[in-house]
């Protein structure tokens, strides 16, 4: 695979035009045409310089390759990588803006016994570059542009752990949030873990300042362990210090969500467990219900058990919402678009472009 030019941010773009005997003013087209979501090829720069970036670098690491349009408006997308893999991503739009979910890693090794992305296991890590060209295109494709965004907020959850590729995904948000470039606020950028505990207090460290939340499902640790493998290695007391820590150091209200499991995790004790945990915390509840995968023999909750699992938590002080449930006619949950594709795939008739 050749190298991706959206793994640089500006200050290295300079470094490469210059490298290649080139003036700055050349990293600025350059700059700017990427952050348009133009691919390589299509960037006005001089002939020479384009041709000498696409012996190293790939003209497009990121290419919408199917999109799915929900009656709600949600659009979900299947991109494929320069290596062939395949990833997905959904734009969500909602009165104040268009919130775009992002995948981190091609499959996930977390093993969550709900979640469709973990079902073939980690294949590998995606690079910031790879990581930002789901944003570009999305927004190109949205019609948006760097002054007027098609994309306004954004949210890590889609395949994969964000903080499984830590290095990776850190250097995605500064550049995502540069202020010369497509400038996503990190306001309005939400990072969701499972819980790998020493990686959120590193990433109260880096001074991003971007929405944590943490995907509890459960309020003790043998039962988050029934469904999250993750919960025998980090315990719900340890998330909940390393929760209070980023809240020190960034002022941010942290988030839970809970993806209601019928059966599992909504009964009354849950709810009262939920409470005891959370309540005067500076955080709030987002309540899911499952979106069932058919692989897993998982089921959901009605709507009404859902309202009246939130109305427990709310007359327990704590602020919780149920998400509404979108976009659901066009492949539901994380993971499962690119699952169904793969299946079709080993099928053999695939038939995209
Ligand atoms: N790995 C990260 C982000 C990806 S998943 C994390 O674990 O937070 C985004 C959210 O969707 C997580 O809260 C995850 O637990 C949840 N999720 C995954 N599969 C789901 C499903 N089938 N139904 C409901 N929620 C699901």
């Amino acid at each position: 695979m050749k190298k991706i030019l959206q793994d640089l941010g500006y200050e290295r773009l300079v470094n490469l035009v210059q490298e290649f005997g080139e003036k700055k003013f050349r990293a600025e087209q350059l700059y700017k045409g990427l952050m348009l979501g133009k691919k390589i090829s299509e960037i006005n720069v001089s002939a020479a310089l384009r041709a000498k970036l696409l012996e190293e670098y790939e003209d497009c690491p990121v290419r919408i390759i199917r999109t799915m349009r929900s009656s709600d408006g949600t659009e979900k997308y299947l991109f494929a990588l320069a290596d062939g893999n395949v990833i997905e991503g959904v734009l969500m739009k909602y009165k104040y803006g268009n919130t775009q979910c992002v995948s981190t890693q091609v499959g996930c090794r977390m093993g969550c016994k709900f979640c469709a992305s973990t079902l073939g296991g980690l294949v590998r890590n995606l690079t910031s570059g790879e990581i930002l060209s789901q944003v570009l295109t999305v927004n190109a494709l949205a019609g948006g542009t760097v002054e007027k965004r098609a994309v306004t907020n954004i949210v890590l959850m889609g395949s994969g752990e964000p903080l499984d590729n830590y290095a990776q995904v850190t250097e995605f948000l500064r550049n995502v949030s540069a202020s010369g470039g497509i400038n996503i606020s990190p306001r309005n950028i939400s990072l969701s873990t499972c819980g790998i505990v020493p990686r959120i207090y590193s990433l109260a460290d880096e001074g991003l300042s971007v929405n944590l939340t943490i995907s509890l499902h459960q309020t003790t640790d043998e039962g988050r362990a029934r469904t999250m493998p993750i919960a025998k290695k980090y315990s719900v007391s340890e998330i909940l210090k390393a929760c209070e820590y980023y809240f020190e150091k960034t002022g941010r209200r942290y988030i839970f969500e809970y993806s209601l499991i019928a059966g599992e995790n909504c009964g009354k004790e849950h709810a009262d467990g939920l409470i005891a945990l959370l309540k005067g915390r500076p955080c709030h509840v987002n309540l899911i219900r499952l979106n069932e995968v058919k692989e897993r023999n998982l089921n959901t909750v009605t709507e009404k058990e859902a309202y009246r699992f939130l109305g427990l938590l709310e007359k327990g002080g704590l602020s919780a919402t149920l998400r509404r449930q979108i976009g659901n006619d066009v492949g539901g949950a994380c993971g499962q678009l690119r699952a169904s594709y793969l299946n079709e795939d080993t099928r053999g008739d695939k038939n995209d472009d």
